[in-house]
């Protein structure tokens, strides 16, 4: 089959943007197909966090490289997405949660990262003046932050295309054929595109992508949902998440205030869709609530939810195929993808370039689960708040 492009890119996210921006940086050609719009999914409804906080273990290199890349974003994308650098804190209510963080900074610390800082009582409280008076400390990573997702979404699209890729709008991946020197993509108007290379960046309908070739790895899927309150002064700068129970908050520069970090709601794979849970919401207001009492009174002008994948390790799947030749698989982000996407674009990038990834990616290889696990469900438990 002639080869129309030299990467294809499955899936408009920031993720297949981000793989596009870099690929094609390094003089690909590459084509980005996207069943709906850039950023219809996770990425355009996500909370933006950009957090080295509380990562699990395996992703702290990771994250730490891509915290420098989003200070370095408007060299890179001639474009800041929004990058707003807060900090972000997670916060003790009670001693168990005190003794938590400590042990985490023990880790940390054995394992030679010292990003992450313990605060006592007195710190915590000067650094968030409106938190709730049972707070007893907190643990903090100055240089975290948060973005716009809407705009760095845009600002991947944008460069990558300033750099040759082409996107393509509607263009659902229906079926993928291994043919002679590479693979031949279906897409769901019955035409017909092919490439030698191929990224999996198809989110939440990742699962579904890699059994096309062949693989599988246990993908599921959730719908975060996230609450916008009415404007209020301004009363906190940074990113706060709360250590026993779901929680993340911050005040946009409008004074409205994000609430998320962990509600679900119902997703349709099939459809796109997702159905709030008001109930789960007002749980989560009720959390926000008693932790910034400043928050009595204040009107939650909408809610919305975005579907995005989940591992059971809460870890994402970053690596070539063992089965299919030419094939790199980049989802199941677990809730936290925006964060690390500069980079793990990158990361995709170089595989599909034949070269090996700057940093450590074996615990996020697509073959680390027994095959045939089912868990095409939504995922019910999330041990890392999404953020
Ligand atoms: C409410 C919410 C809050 C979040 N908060 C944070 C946060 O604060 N910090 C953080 O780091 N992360 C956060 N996340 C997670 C983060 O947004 C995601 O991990 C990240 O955006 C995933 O990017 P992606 O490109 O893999 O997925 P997506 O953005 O979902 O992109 C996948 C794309 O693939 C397309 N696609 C699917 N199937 C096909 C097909 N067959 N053919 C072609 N295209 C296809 C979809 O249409 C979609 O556009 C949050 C997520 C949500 C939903």
């Amino acid at each position: 089959m002639s080869q129309d492009t030299e990467l294809i890119v499955i899936g408009g996210g920031l993720q297949g943007l981000s793989t596009a921006f870099w690929a094609a940086r390094a003089g690909l050609r590459v084509t980005v197909v996207e069943k709906s719009m850039p950023g219809r999914h996770a990425s355009g409804f996500s909370a933006g966090g950009v957090r080295t906080l509380g990562r699990a273990l395996p992703e702290i290199p990771l994250a730490l490289a891509a915290l420098d890349l989003w200070y370095d974003l408007p060299t890179l994308l001639d474009d800041d997405g929004g990058f707003v650098p807060s900090a972000q804190v997670r916060i003790a209510e009670n001693d168990a949660d005190m003794r938590s963080l400590r042990e985490r900074v023990a880790v940390t610390d054995a394992l030679g990262w010292t990003h992450e800082v313990l605060l006592d009582e007195a710190e915590v409280k000067t650094l968030l003046p409106a938190v709730a008076p049972h707070v007893v400390g907190g643990l903090v990573c100055r240089r975290d932050g948060f973005a716009d997702p809407m705009r760095t979404t845009r600002a991947f699209l944008r460069a990558a295309t300033r750099a040759g890729a082409v996107v393509r709008v509607g263009a659902g991946v229906a079926g993928l054929e291994r043919v002679q020197g590479g693979w031949r993509v279906t897409l769901e108007d019955g035409s017909h595109l092919g490439a030698p290379r191929i990224v999996n960046a198809a989110g939440a309908w990742g699962r579904r992508i890699a059994r096309m070739v062949g693989d599988d790895f246990p993908l599921g899927f959730n719908a975060l949902m996230m609450m916008f309150t009415a404007p209020l002064p301004p009363f906190i700068t940074q990113v706060a998440l709360a250590t026993g129970r779901p929680l993340s908050f911050k005040q946009v520069a409008s004074g409205h205030v994000m609430i998320g970090g962990g509600p679900k709601g119902v997703a349709d794979l099939d459809t796109g869709l997702t159905t709030l849970d008001v109930t789960r919401l007002a749980a989560s207001a009720r959390t926000a609530l008693e932790l910034f009492p400043v928050l009595k009174d204040v009107a939650i002008l909408h809610a919305w939810a975005g579907i995005e994948a989940i591992m059971p390790d809460e870890i994402p799947v970053i690596g070539r195929s063992s089965r299919a030749e030419g094939i790199v698989h980049l989802c199941g982000f677990s809730g936290h993808g925006f964060a690390l996407s500069p980079l793990t674009g990158r990361i995709a990038a170089d595989l599909v370039l034949g070269r090996e990834s700057p940093y450590p990616i074996e615990a996020f290889s697509p073959d680390r689960f027994v095959p045939g696990v089912d868990t095409d469900r939504p995922s019910g438990t999330m041990l890392q708040p999404a953020g």
